[in-house]
């Protein structure tokens, strides 16, 4: 995301997280019934719940409200009426322990191309003159473990706070589960929709700057969905087998953050520079490594997650569509594969961009595209089906507050000043949206999907990478994938660490440094509730 820029008390609200162990064969000699398999640590309480500007609410209360607020919110029904919305975070019903057979896997796609003329990465660059290739939302529904658990990834800028929502409570209602059971994320190539409605009213009521997102647009994504969901429950399949594998992608990924001999960022590396000293200094901290999870029914393969940290840019603003190189090269692993459904995660990528290797011109596009392609394909014929003995889901909200250095009003009147150029006006618009939400006190939430020895963690926003190098040196034992880019709300997370030093990303983190031991602590929460391999 493109750049500009306050500090309020911590607030670390819910940090309620569960765990539900699939059906798995009883040993010899163990007593086979339900009790086997009940939900554990339903209400995982963690030490450290009071910090200075807390919610004053008991555990149960502040999940509740948490709960019904995003869900009263998604529905669009008043907060009065919550007590009756959606209960979501209700422990899972526990299934037979000698049903091995009851996991499903539901997949799903359906297209989200912008129409022409809609407005780009928030409608200060070009606006749709053409599609290059269309953009799609792809996931599946998992059924057998609980209520239905849904991941979903759309070729998209971003989805923020109650476009964020909406999308999980869409989905949710079409696969019969509840929101905090959905995940959503995004791609985030420019050339698409950056949506955040919140933002949108803000700028609507200028009467004069370009949407955010059209919500006609929006709603038909929405529609869609549901529509897709509902025809792929009908298809489920059995899944029995999870596999993982992980392949270094060569000359792609480089951290954009080029420091100074004062700790400070000296230059940012975009995600394409043909400045020959951008070429020239080392990729710095990135994570090399594509991984792939991916799901059986037997020997056949069903659907296969890649997760790769960067940001997914070759060159944009030219009003031209395009899922873009990440994004092609998902597409062609799925020509590859046309019966298994392959998913595209961006990871931890918010300092990290193709920027060493990339100088902008359409001749790269198809160079990273294989790049990524080989990854993928390498990861891939790393895959060695295991029968899947132990599947959760978990949870665990984080409402980090705003900086203190953004003003509400004084953000507005920027918004106003119709002297600046388009940029200087939409983009504030997400600072005051995220604002707005911490008021509100909607939380992120973040999940995990355990399955045996496999971690996938479901991240917010725009994560510097260290986030899920850190995941990954908190469970040495499994192995972690990370997916980002999640609920958009914060913009960039930088780490404490890279506050201080600056640059392009510090400018455009909407949340108080807090953010990192939230965010940190969480991951650590989830990875906690998974189950020994
Ligand atoms: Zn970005």
């Amino acid at each position: 995301m493109i750049d500009s820029a306050s500090r309020i008390g911590i607030t670390d609200v819910d940090r309620d997280s569960f765990e539900f162990v699939a059906p798995r064969r009883p040993l010899a000699g163990e007593p086979s019934h339900e009790s086997s398999l009940a939900v554990e640590n339903p209400e995982m309480e963690p030490a450290s719940l009071t910090s200075p500007g807390e919610i004053q609410m008991t555990q149960s209360d502040r999940r509740q409200f948490l709960v019904s607020t995003a869900a009263a919110l998604a529905a669009g029904i008043s907060l009065d009426q919550r007590a009756t919305a959606t209960r979501a975070n209700t422990p899972d019903q526990t299934k037979r322990p000698d049903s091995p057979g009851n996991l499903h896997l539901a997949p799903f796609r359906f297209d989200v191309t912008p129409p022409m003329g809609h407005s780009l990465c928030g409608g200060w660059i070009k606006p749709v003159l053409a599609v290059d290739d269309p953009l799609e939302a792809i996931g599946f529904v998992l059924l057998g473990s609980g209520k239905p658990i849904v991941l979903c990834v759309v070729d998209w800028t971003g989805l923020l706070n109650e476009a964020h929502i909406q999308w999980r409570s869409a989905l949710a209602e079409a696969a019969g589960t509840t929101p905090d059971r959905v995940t959503v994320h995004c791609v985030h190539q420019h050339n698409a929709p950056f949506a955040c409605l919140e933002s949108e009213r803000i700028v609507l009521a200028q009467g004069d700057l370009p949407h955010i997102v059209e919500l006609d647009f929006f709603r038909k994504c929405l529609d869609a969905g549901r529509t897709a969901i509902r025809a792929a429950l009908k298809q489920a399949v059995p899944v029995t087998h999870v596999a993982h594998g992980a392949a270094r992608v060569e000359k792609v990924a480089s951290n954009r953050r080029i420091l100074g001999p004062d700790g400070k960022v000296a230059s940012q590396r975009g995600s394409s520079s043909r400045n020959p000293e951008h070429q020239r200094i080392p990729d710095g901290v990135i994570d090399p490594m594509l991984k792939t999870v991916a799901f059986y029914n037997g020997q056949r393969k069903l659907a296969s997650c890649h997760y790769y940290a960067c940001h997914p840019m070759s060159y944009y603003g030219d009003g031209r569509v395009s899922a873009d190189f990440c994004g092609l090269a998902r597409k062609r692993r799925q020509q590859d594969e046309p019966d298994c459904t392959h998913l595209y995660f961006n990871g931890c990528g918010g300092n990290i961009g193709a920027g060493k290797y990339n100088d902008g011109s359409k001749a790269r596009r198809p160079v990273l595209t294989q790049r990524i392609y080989d990854g993928m394909l390498k990861s891939s014929r790393l895959l060695k089906p295991e029968s899947i003995h132990s599947l959760g889901w978990t949870t665990h909200d984080i409402l980090p507050p705003p900086d203190a250095r953004f003003s509400e009003n004084a953000i507005l009147k920027q918004i106003q000043d119709t002297s600046r150029a388009v940029s200087q006006r939409n983009r504030p618009s997400y600072t005051v949206a995220w604002i707005r939400r911490y008021q509100r006190k909607i939380p992120i939430t973040l999940a995990g999907l355990h399955v045996n020895n496999v971690s996938m963690l479901h991240l917010p926003s725009e994560c510097f990478v260290e986030y899920q190098l850190r995941a990954q040196a908190a469970a040495p034992g499994r192995f972690v994938a990370c997916a980002a880019y999640g609920d958009g709300g914060p913009w960039y997370i930088p780490t404490k660490e890279a506050y201080p030093q600056g640059g392009y990303a510090v400018s455009v983190a909407w949340c108080d440094p807090q953010i990192d031991g939230l965010l940190t602590g969480g991951i650590k929460t989830l990875l906690a509730a998974a189950k020994p391999a």
